[in-house]
């Protein structure tokens, strides 16, 4: 690849098992961006920065929430959304890319949003299909990836959403945001 400086650059953030998925994502955003026409650098480097501050301590990424005026509700939600967000911040300050494409793709991989540009959804998609991840259901989702960007994340969506509410577990907003826009720009809401 290459990044694979970056790529270095972060190994040592992480465990082998999430560096290995942090390099399926880049490698499977490439891919991505080439069939849909996006910039294959950005979902590069989108994609090895994605899961950046995965492992960072809870607390910190707490005060990052705030110091930063990130968006307040994520407090009220589950820490595993708060790398996203904190990412795209970390992506900026310490690495320097201010890509604004990059950045926003970096944010909202954990919850997506309304109005998700081509390579935020080829980051969501990328980091639940990506070579290593295994799950019933994601042939179907790596099937769609290669036909249509907007049903692929219709898909990807729909089963993070279905998998919190199937546990009892809360759903961002955005994310019910992000349902709710694609299946309305996609012309089948019906009355
Ligand atoms: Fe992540
Ligand atoms: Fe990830």
């Amino acid at each position: 690849m290459k990044y694979d400086n970056l790529l270095e650059q972060i190994k040592d953030r992480m465990p082998l098992k999430r560096f290995e998925h942090t390099k399926g994502v880049a490698t499977t955003a490439i891919h991505l961006a080439e069939k849909y026409g996006e910039d294959q650098d950005k979902a590069e480097i989108a994609g090895i920065l994605h899961d950046v501050v995965k492992f960072a301590d809870y607390e910190w990424l707490k005060q990052m929430i705030i110091s930063e005026q990130l968006d307040p509700l994520l407090l009220s939600f589950h820490h595993e959304l708060w790398h996203g967000p904190v990412g795209s911040v970390v992506a900026k300050n310490e690495f320097h890319f201010d890509d604004e494409d990059i950045l926003q793709a970096i944010r909202f991989h954990t919850t997506g949003r309304a109005g998700m540009s081509n390579l935020e959804k080829i980051i969501y998609i990328s980091d639940m299909i990506e070579p290593s991840r295994s799950f019933p259901g994601i042939d179907v989702l790596r099937e769609k990836a290669e036909l249509d960007l907007d049903e692929a994340m219709i898909s990807c969506v729909t089963h993070s959403i279905t998998f919190l509410i199937e546990k009892k577990q809360p759903v961002f907003p955005d994310s019910f945001h992000c349902y709710n826009d694609l299946i309305q720009k996609r012309g089948k809401v019906k009355e």
